[in-house]
């Protein structure tokens, strides 16, 4: 019988399709990790489930010790991948140490497959979770640098502390976008603008991996919370997101498609629901998109008991065991759990009724077993020690620095009120200003970041920073360490205190918190912290004021009297000691802000917005001020010099098809001290068929200008940063005129496909 050779194409495929029905579409490639395969066919459908598995380390561990017996049934009986988290407080590198090589020990010398555990961290600013490490300002800090080599060398400096801790997978970073300022996780974000997140989401991702997960200094990252998690509509953390398509595609999904091509191994999946739909069910999520648009490749894993809540929450599963059906057949590879067994028994039961396919569930060990691999924990599952030596140089106290340095923001400085004289008498008070939680936020050493005590004995309050720069004797205060404590918002010491001061020093904000117990129904800042920066407007002396805060509080009522602001974020170790150098003018300020600062909590207007949003009614007393309002707009941030823009150049008029357009800047520093500046190019588009964005950040350097110097700076536009997500949900970009901006300069340019 003779074949046509269509006839043999399909036979051939026929045969490859049965050798390798146990694998992936993406993985039956002649690509595909035979190592992985191979293990794979020597494994039960009990060792299959068991990998898909995690449990918090709480599970197995109690009063500070393994429970040997717990880990033993968890390792030998019910198969578990992975573990993850600390139980209470963060553990020593020699702690960790011990506590892996007990886990691992039991993978490789009691079990059958010696599968090793994979163990994962939320290392979300630093190694949080271990003593003695270096915490960097949180996200929404790195965003003000607008410095992607800080994010990078920040990123390279967990890699190598976290894979020290002898950690190989870390949950960071968070590529939500900060649209919505009411969030509690908004800290965590860089801000509100796509660009920026992508762009410095993607260093991160670069600097965890760039190294090859074998080597020490890497570790697998993972791009979260995908997708639509940072915008839930009533701003409580974990409730629901309506967000079009259209919008989803402009504004949440780039981060992640930038994550994926650069590389990200795993992804962690969004807890809410989008448009009523729980993530972690939806296939068109985490098929569709994730791996068909997107194509990536990777472990997905749920959030926090995500899956279950699907029943016990979002009620689309009608029983525990159907809401493990829906999300493994949606595409959760990997289920943190992660309390209990559940997951692991229903999933059991599920693919010997046939309700889970044997192709899913290979699909996914496939995906765990490969990360497990290219980790190199089959080469050697304990920690390594030759890592340790990267853990704790004195180098990452001053990269700390340098971040918390760049960061911080100066809002005002009415009457040059800034930098204070080394020889004032300052009246310190507020709850952030003995307080070091309020500096760091979530994830710094414990889950909440408020436990003092867990921190590392040098790190500086802001009030131990300043005696620290002109002599405690120069300070009045009755600031303690309890931020709720009465004395730090005493408005009668204020009063009575504030003759003997040149400046009044208020350090407030927002306490420390994590995600759903940091939840506030009010972006205005709180009464008590109100009250006493009015009683210190009143005394007549200049108040300065410090906000060590995760999100923008509100401040409108008490701005107008007060002469200097700088805004901290979350600026974490080297932040008390940042402010005081900026402060006393050691430093000059260049951080500038990633998200627009309300003047009122009803009047949320983000600087992308539509051109309507700029509309304001003319009619006389109407209640609102409308139009565009903020308290300070993206992109805000003062310097102790002045800079100036000029020689703006295009090398064309007009851009065709695939074309590159040379934008070059002159930026001089025209006041009298060096200093750091945030080029920003934005971009409008003045007509299309979707309302265009008034503006649109498109580029950003950081640069160095002494005073009295001038620096070119040049960028590059091509096609894509012009293009916007059209009503059939593509990328588009349509033909037409463009202005640019940069600084006070601007220019038009024609676009041509
Ligand atoms: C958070 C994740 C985190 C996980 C593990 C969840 O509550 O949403 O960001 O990675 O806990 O700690």
């Amino acid at each position: 019988m003779k074949f046509s050779s269509l006839q043999k194409y399909i036979f051939s495929t026929l045969c490859l399709c049965t050798l390798y029905s146990c694998m992936p579409p993406e993985t039956s490639k002649a690509d595909r990790d035979q190592q992985v395969v191979d293990l794979m066919s020597q494994m039960t459908v009990e060792q299959k489930v068991g990998q898909m598995t995690q449990i918090t380390l709480g599970k197995i561990h109690n009063e500070g010790q393994l429970n040997l017996e717990e880990l033993r049934f968890a390792i030998i009986e019910k198969n578990i991948g992975s573990i993850i988290n600390v139980n209470g407080s963060p553990l020593s590198v020699d702690e960790w140490h011990a506590l892996l090589t007990q886990i691992q020990d039991v993978a490789l010398n009691e079990t059958e497959l010696k599968i090793p555990i994979l163990y994962g961290i939320d290392a979300i600013h630093g190694t949080s979770y271990t003593k003695g490490s270096t915490l960097f300002p949180h996200n929404i800090g790195m965003a003000a640098t607008r410095n992607t080599d800080l994010v990078a060398q920040g990123a390279k400096t967990t890699a190598m502390e976290v894979r020290a801790s002898g950690i190989r997978w870390n949950f960071d970073p968070t590529l939500g976008i900060g649209r919505q300022p009411l969030w509690s996780r908004f800290e965590e974000t860089y801000g509100e603008d796509v660009y920026l997140t992508s762009s410095m989401g993607a260093a991160a991702i670069r600097s965890y991996e760039e190294d090859g997960l074998k080597n020490i200094t890497a570790v697998a990252s993972c791009m979260k919370h995908y997708l639509g998690y940072s915008t839930p509509l009533s701003g409580k953390d974990r409730t629901p997101a309506y967000i079009p398509d259209v919008q989803m595609r402009e504004y949440y999904l780039p981060p992640f498609e930038a994550a994926v091509a650069e590389g990200t191994s795993t992804v962690m999946i969004n807890s809410g629901e989008v448009n009523g739909v729980p993530v972690h069910a939806s296939s068109y999520y985490l098929q569709d998109i994730l791996r068909g648009e997107l194509g990536f490749k990777g472990l997905a894993v749920s959030d926090w008991e995500d899956i279950i809540r699907l029943h016990i929450r979002h009620k689309v599963a009608a029983t525990p065991k159907e809401a493990v059906k829906i999300a493994v057949n949606a595409g959760i590879d990997m289920s943190m759990v992660p309390l209990d067994y559940s997951f692991y028994d229903y999933l059991v039961e599920l693919v010997n009724e046939g309700q889970v396919s044997m192709e899913r569930i290979d699909e996914a060990v496939y995906r765990i077993l490969k990360l497990k691999f290219d980790l190199g924990l089959f080469d050697n599952a304990y920690p390594e020690k030759e890592a340790v030596a990267n853990f704790g140089k004195p180098e990452y106290a001053d990269l700390a620095l340098q971040a918390a340095l760049e960061s911080i923001t100066l809002l005002k400085n009415e009457d040059a009120i800034l930098p204070l004289s080394k020889s004032y008498k300052i009246l310190l008070a507020g709850p952030g200003a003995n307080n070091i939680g309020a500096l760091h936020g979530s994830w710094s050493y414990t889950w909440q970041g408020d436990n003092e005590s867990a921190y590392n004995a040098n790190t500086l309050t802001l009030k131990g920073a300043l005696e620290a720069k002109i002599g405690a004797g120069q300070v009045i205060t009755n600031v303690v360490a309890d931020y709720n404590n009465a004395a730090n918002t005493d408005v009668s010491f204020v009063k009575k205190n504030a003759a003997k001061a040149d400046v009044i020093l208020l350090a407030i904000g927002e306490k420390s918190y994590a995600e759903s117990p940091g939840g506030i129904d009010d972006l205005t800042l709180d009464a008590n912290q109100l009250a006493l920066a009015e009683a210190a407007i009143g005394t007549g002396k200049p108040v300065v004021l410090l906000l060590a805060q995760g999100r923008p509080r509100v401040i409108s009522s008490i701005e107008p009297g007060v002469k200097g602001i700088l805004n901290l974020y979350r600026p974490a170790s080297q932040g008390a000691k940042a402010a005081m150098e900026i402060l006393f003018g050691d430093h000059n300020p260049s951080g500038v802000l990633p998200f627009t600062y309300p003047k009122n909590s009803g009047d949320v207007v983000l600087y992308d917005r539509k051109n309507s949003e700029n509309f304001k009614e003319s009619e006389p007393d109407t209640y609102g001020l409308g139009g565009f309002s903020p308290q300070w707009p993206f992109g805000y941030g003062m310097s102790y010099t002045t800079f100036g823009y000029s020689d703006l150049s295009l090398d064309k008029e007009n851009l065709l098809g695939e074309e590159v357009l040379n934008v070059s800047i002159i930026v001089s520093n025209t006041g009298d001290q060096d200093g750091q500046v945030a080029v920003e190019l934005y971009v409008s588009d003045l007509f299309a068929s979707i309302t265009p964005s008034e503006k649109r950040l498109k580029k950003y350097k950081k640069i160095t200008i002494e005073k009295s110097n001038s620096a070119k700076v040049d960028f590059q536009l091509t096609k894509n940063d012009l293009s916007f997500i059209g009503q059939d949900g593509k990328r588009v970009t349509e033909d037409g005129e463009f202005n640019l901006r940069i600084g006070d300069q601007e220019a038009t340019f024609v676009y041509k496909n």
